[in-house]
């Protein structure tokens, strides 16, 4: 069995490999109990080592500074009970959709599968309660022109959700142009 370092290691190589996040971008997060356990503030999701993951919980002092987002993972944990792991990326495909104006709609086979519809929900003062609340229907959330926001059973399970998530949104974008063409 892999210990949770190698989780947080293993797909957050996957993540950078894959282009779902840039060098120092994205965050992750695992419930733990009352508290989680979250990547550090500007770490590189490519190249975690055992400084780089934070627990954060009531009553412990953080060692270093969590990642700036920890406020929307604790929301998210709270809203969505079915969330025991949370991925942050930068998938630029569903970026760029998200800033259409409108949610995102799969329209290749697994995307609609696996996510059905995708919300976008505005940057602004109520990010964290919008996105917790949507996470308790959608598997992930993209915040306009930010990123997306997924939760799972594990890490492993957030990471597919994202990379669903960007296949959907790169076909989405390749049929826009297409249909632009003929
Ligand atoms: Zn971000």
């Amino acid at each position: 069995m892999s210990s949770l370092l190698e989780e947080f290691q293993q797909v957050g190589r996957d993540l950078y490999a894959a282009g779902l996040v840039s060098s120092h971008g994205g965050n992750m997060s695992v419930r733990q109990g009352e508290g989680l356990m979250i990547t550090s503030h500007g770490s590189r999701l490519g190249h975690l080592a055992q400084v780089d993951l934070v627990e954060v919980r009531p009553g412990l002092e953080p060692r270093v500074e969590p990642s700036m987002d920890l406020a929307l993972h604790q929301a998210i944990y709270a809203a969505a009970s079915e969330a025991e792991a949370v991925v942050h990326a930068h998938p630029r495909h569903a970026i760029a959709l998200s800033l259409m104006g409108e949610d995102i709609r799969p329209q290749d086979l697994e995307g609609q599968h696996y996510l059905g519809i995708v919300p976008v929900v505005p940057r602004g003062e109520n990010v964290a309660q919008a996105l917790a609340d949507a996470l308790r229907q959608h598997r992930i959330v993209v915040v306009a022109g930010h990123g997306s926001y997924a939760r799972g059973e594990s890490l492993w399970q957030a990471l597919q959700w994202t990379s669903v998530l960007e296949e959907s949104a790169e076909v989405l974008w390749l049929l826009r142009v297409l249909r632009h063409d003929t």
